[in-house]
């Protein structure tokens, strides 16, 4: 069966008690048991829930995984694979431009912990390969990254990292499943900011943990219920409803996104485009071999000083200017002001994080639209913060 259609219909039978089409919200805490210990197979909904459940079945049969946990955002999936598998002493290889959380996740709660973090180019092989070793216990990808879009390869760095004994965690934020599925392509685990594109609407913050190997899974659920970071029932029903047109918005965010780069690339003051889908982009072999389409993500650098760009992305009259990305409206950013300001200046620095660089994230208004307010703000970089220059008819 075809993705949309698993969307629609996988784990998404019509409620058996009312025959209403769609599933009901279970907003309750706790459920009534006819003896002490006999239950529907519900006892408190932190441990367990019937909407919690039902995402996490549809989720793990769009990402071909055999299991799913819901967390109460991207990282709090992220920390309990953390937690799950480093113990003091072991190493975890992540990409020196992993999502700024992560880094601070890593470098600030678990290096003091006695983890050896190693952030690597893991575009290049070779410097995975230089990085792992024996106490390598987990490799984590992202891939396309945030905001530069770079491109690893995770069926050679799975590869690698299983010849050395070591569990592959892929962040599948950018892709979604329906353009990448990297436990298909080896990987043991994958997290989602399910805040972006699964949900897509820009109303909740919610992660998600999947695998297909139940001796990798189990201490991720042990952990959801034990530590607690749980999404409530009704941010799962938000998450059932926007998946269900998961495969139509991302097609048309990725369609967008082409047609923004194109439109960037051939812009006399922008100085470099970073999509995974043109041919220039270093990344894009890889990208072909791996996914089926290239993500709706776009970033730029500019050629003006900071404060042009800071007026640029504060004047759109489409793009608005905020964090977060995959929703219906799109958004803009300076991720070196923004999203990436967790990050020591230096390390931005040296990371190419300049503050030129824009990011993107085109939402589903009609493409004609976000192109011509892009191009706008470019023709004329000078216009004051808050101006708003007439729409050309
Ligand atoms: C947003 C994001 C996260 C963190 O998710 P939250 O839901 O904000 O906690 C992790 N990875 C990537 C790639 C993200 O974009």
């Amino acid at each position: 069966m075809h993705f949309a259609t698993r969307a629609i219909h996988a784990s998404q039978p019509s409620d058996p008690s009312t025959g209403a089409l769609v599933a009901p919200l279970f907003q309750t805490s706790t459920f009534e048991q006819e003896a002490p210990g006999l239950t529907k197979g519900f006892d408190y909904s932190r441990t367990n829930n019937p909407t919690r459940q039902r995402l996490e079945a549809v989720l793990a049969d769009l990402e071909e995984g055999r299991d799913a946990a819901v967390f109460a955002s991207g990282l709090a999936a992220e920390h309990a694979v953390l937690q799950a598998f480093l113990r003091p002493g072991d190493a975890i290889i992540l990409p020196a431009d992993v999502y700024g959380g992560t880094w601070r996740l890593v470098s600030r709660v678990f290096a003091p912990l006695g983890i050896d973090a190693r952030f690597v180019d893991t575009t290049d092989l070779a410097a995975v390969g230089a990085a792992l070793t024996a106490r390598t216990r987990l490799v984590w990808i992202e891939t396309p990254t945030n905001p530069r879009l770079h491109v690893s390869d995770i069926a050679a760095i799975t590869a690698l990292a299983h010849g050395h004994g070591a569990l592959v965690v892929v962040d599948n934020t950018f892709a979604t499943p329906v353009f990448q599925r990297p436990l298909a392509l080896g990987a043991d685990l994958v997290v989602h900011s399910v805040t972006k594109y699964l949900a897509g609407h820009s109303d909740l913050i919610q992660g998600a943990v999947l695998a297909r190997d139940p001796a990798v899974f189990e201490p991720v659920r042990f952990l959801q219920n034990a530590a607690g970071a749980v999404p409530s029932p009704f941010d799962c029903w938000l998450t059932l409803r926007g998946l269900k047109t998961l495969e139509l918005r991302v097609q048309r965010h990725a369609d967008t996104a082409r047609r923004l780069a194109d439109a960037l690339s051939a812009h006399p003051r922008v100085a470099r485009v970073y999509y995974p889908g043109l041919p220039s982009h270093p990344g894009h072999d890889v990208a072909r071999r791996q996914m089926s389409g290239f993500g709706g993500m776009v970033s730029f650098e500019w050629q003006g000083s900071a404060e042009q760009v800071a007026d640029f992305v504060s004047s759109r009259r489409l793009f608005t200017l905020g964090e977060s990305l995959g929703g219906v409206k799109a958004l803009i950013a300076q991720p070196a002001r923004m999203t990436h300001a967790s990050i020591p200046a230096e390390r931005r620095a040296a990371l190419g994080l300049t503050d030129a660089l824009v990011r993107l994230s085109p939402g589903l208004e009609h493409p004609d639209d976000l192109v011509q307010d892009l191009v706008e703000g470019l023709d004329a970089p000078c216009a004051g913060r808050g101006r708003i220059a007439p729409l050309a008819v």
